[in-house]
């Protein structure tokens, strides 16, 4: 019996170490994982690496080198057929190397593939901006801005040196914030490494919304408003990107209303969708092509498949809304659906899904994180300061407590 988990992100992962445990005394039982990387990514700290020298990845071989039930097929997944029940992947595609498709059959199977950046087909975006979704992503963008600092610095065109110097951050959401407020921090470093004065450079945080932050409470985003303009960013509310161009040389973000704004540097978190494979399988999707599954993650119509994470378009039972992406919600629903794929085999009642919301924290920089996080009874605790970076700290360190632990459980020692 062949069990597909595709992607290693949050919700892969959390499904392979346990399904691993699972039927870690099962010989018939085969599990593969399949990635495009040979690294989890720890995309909730992306946004550090895109400023300074940061660990966001760590090799799958570290949780799974002991799993002898665990195959990983490292690839791109191309197709997902569901009817015929395979999935197809290239691996070896490189620069160097010819494309290799690969067909794999599965019994079970587990979609989480995570998602893309949306560019909303705005004209020049998707061709002019910088994205912040992967790795390679992020070491562009710090090394981009790194040689603006260094051009500017010998450039003695005043116009010219505040386009080099000028950082537009579209989308006001947690990524956005994130990002603006790791590079105001990181920017007074780069200032003295290149004799400019701290006053030149510039980042604009753009949002189509009348406020940032939206899923935070009003007092919240006050603060958090206070707390980036102290950092000298500057937010522009109920502003439309509708395009970027390049004309003799100089790139311009369209944007109504207002004037066009001349920069080098635009990195745009305005949105995510899911990747056309999932539609195109033949799968029902919803609102930003998520996969429409039922209370149990099963994908409508095929019940060998489970969808989780981003991919899925799951709905929370106690508010009828559908459950936001997030690294927690993808977490449990990794964990839940290695125990239903298990409980399916054996013929049992299936467990139903309710998400359980821990919190929700937004750094603003290195020392500082506005938010709040479920207590028992209802409760919620809410804060902005240096308690909520220790808490953002502990939810990514328990993250991979947890995979340890599976992994753990599963050997006898760490
Ligand atoms: C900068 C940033 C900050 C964030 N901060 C937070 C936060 O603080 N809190 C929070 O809850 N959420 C946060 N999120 C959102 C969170 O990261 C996602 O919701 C979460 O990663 C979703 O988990 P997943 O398992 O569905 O997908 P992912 O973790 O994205 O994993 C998908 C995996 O599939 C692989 N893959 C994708 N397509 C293919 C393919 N065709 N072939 C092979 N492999 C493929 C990818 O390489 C990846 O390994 C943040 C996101 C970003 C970008």
């Amino acid at each position: 019996m062949d069990i597909v988990i595709l992607g290693a992100g949050y919700g892969g992962m959390s499904c392979v170490t346990r399904l691993s445990r699972k039927f870690r005394r099962k010989k018939d039982v085969r599990i593969h994982l399949v990635n495009r990387h040979t690294y989890h990514l720890l995309e909730t700290r992306l946004h550090e690496r895109a400023v300074r020298e940061s660990e966001v990845t760590i090799p799958l071989s570290r949780f799974l080198a002991k799993r002898k039930n665990v195959t990983f097929h490292l690839g791109e997944v191309t197709h997902i057929a569901l009817e015929e029940r395979y999935v197809e992947l290239d691996f070896g595609k490189s620069e160097t190397t010819p494309a290799t498709p690969r067909r794999i059959r599965y019994d079970y199977l587990v979609i989480a593939l995570g998602s893309k950046t949306n560019f909303y087909q705005i004209p020049g975006l998707e061709e002019h901006a910088f994205q912040l979704k992967e790795l390679d992503d992020s070491e562009r963008i710090r090394e981009h801005t790194e040689r603006m600092f260094a051009i500017a610095s010998t450039e003695s065109n005043p116009e010219k040196r505040r386009e080099y110097l000028r950082f537009v951050i579209g989308g006001g959401g947690l990524t956005g914030v994130e990002l603006a407020t790791e590079m105001a921090e990181r920017f007074d470093s780069l200032c003295e490494q290149y004799h400019i004065e701290e006053s030149e450079p510039e980042i604009l945080l753009i949002e189509l919304g009348e406020k940032i932050l939206p899923s935070l409470d009003g007092k919240q985003i006050r603060r958090s408003v206070e707390a980036l303009q102290a950092m000298g960013i500057r937010i522009l509310t109920n502003t439309r990107v509708v395009g970027m161009r390049e004309e003799n040389g100089h790139l311009e973000i369209l944007r109504e209303p207002g004037a066009p704004i001349p920069t080098r540097s635009m990195i745009w978190t305005g949105g995510i969708r899911i990747s056309d494979l999932l539609r195109k399988s033949g799968a029902e999707t919803g609102p930003q092509g998520r996969v429409i599954v039922n209370e149990f993650l099963q994908v409508q119509g095929y019940s060998e498949v489970f969808a989780i994470g981003d991919n899925a378009l799951a709905i929370n039972p106690e508010n009828a809304k559908a459950v936001p992406t997030a690294a927690q919600f993808a977490l449990q629903q990794g964990y839940l659906t290695a125990d239903n794929v298990k409980r399916f085999i054996e013929g049992r009642d299936l467990k139903r899904y309710r998400p359980k919301v821990l919190g929700e924290v937004v750094s603003l920089g290195r020392h500082l994180a506005v938010g709040w996080a479920s207590l028992p009874a209802g409760m919620q605790l809410r804060f902005l300061g240096f308690l909520g970076i220790l808490f953002k700290r502990a939810i990514s360190e328990r993250h991979l407590f947890l995979l340890w632990k599976e992994r753990q459980n599963w050997t006898g020692h760490w």
